[in-house]
């Protein structure tokens, strides 16, 4: 089966026999949260025949990724987690073409993880053909604008320097630094640090700038954790996919179908 690259590394053409593609963000796949991770794998585990013609991940997959290292080194007790997500992944790719846009968790996911995942790159944000329209699809979290403080951190980690610094340490220092940010995670879940309606959202002057900017008319997009579809006038709209988490009450596991009849939100059994 073909699996189209992207012609530009921000523009995908899907190919005439495309009928339905599947987005998800936001999982935050960690070793320390199971059930999540169970209900995507068997998600990935379907028959060829119940799945999308092709996959996107629209960044934050992983909780955090120190470099791609970790798959090959025996020095983290977590790359046993690591490895049976790629591995997940690279099975599933053999007959489903699967994109990947890195999140601000995961945007050290480099060529050699991509290629271990079996997945293709994408820039944020990408152009997406399809069904005869433009899509837009993003992470969203450079279009946060209001976050100045997480702005700054943005422009900074994306530098290929700062990547090459960081990634230059031991891997067992920056597993380190993964724990302790971790360990905050952790800390703020008893914080209205937490609560996602209070997080910056995204700029709708910005996103309609992105869409008119681009032909498109949908922008979808994940990080914020805060699933609705907004209307951004003159028939733009962005629609924002939900995190994941099986561990939740009610549980949050669900992808966004695209087809013939528009989006709709699928939730996936839980195992
Ligand atoms: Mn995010």
């Amino acid at each position: 089966m073909s699996a189209p690259s992207p012609d530009r590394l921000d523009q995908l053409r899907a190919p005439v026999h495309w009928q339905a593609v599947d987005f998800i963000s936001d999982l935050h796949l960690q070793p320390g949260e199971p059930q999540t991770f169970e209900v995507w794998r068997a998600m990935l585990q379907r028959p060829v025949s119940e799945r999308p013609d092709a996959l996107f991940i629209l960044g934050d997959l992983f909780e955090v990724w120190v470099g791609d290292d970790v798959l090959a080194s025996t020095a983290s007790t977590d790359q046993a987690f690591w490895r049976a997500c790629a591995e997940a992944l690279r099975v599933f790719s053999v007959h489903t073409p699967v994109y990947f846009m890195a999140g601000n968790r995961d945007f050290l996911l480099g060529a050699q993880g991509l290629n271990a995942c079996g997945m293709h790159g994408l820039s944020d944000p990408t152009t997406f053909d399809f069904l005869g329209q433009h899509w837009l699809l993003s992470h969203g979290d450079a279009l946060c604008l209001a976050d100045t403080d997480y702005m700054h951190f943005r422009a900074q980690v994306r530098q290929p320097a700062w990547q090459r610094d960081f990634l230059a340490r031991p891997l067992s220092e920056r597993t380190a630094i993964a724990r302790d940010l971790r360990a905050q995670s952790e800390a703020r879940k008893h914080s209205s640090a937490n609560d996602p309606s209070l997080w910056a959202d995204v700029d709708a002057a910005a996103a309609r700038a992105a869409l008119q900017a681009t032909g498109a008319h949908t922008l979808i997009h994940g990080h914020t954790h805060r699933p609705a579809v907004h209307a951004l006038g003159d028939g733009l709209q962005r629609v924002v996919l939900s995190d994941w988490d099986a561990a939740a009450h009610p549980p949050r596991a669900e992808v966004l179908r695209l087809d013939a009849q528009g989006l709709r939100r699928v939730p996936l059994p839980l195992s």
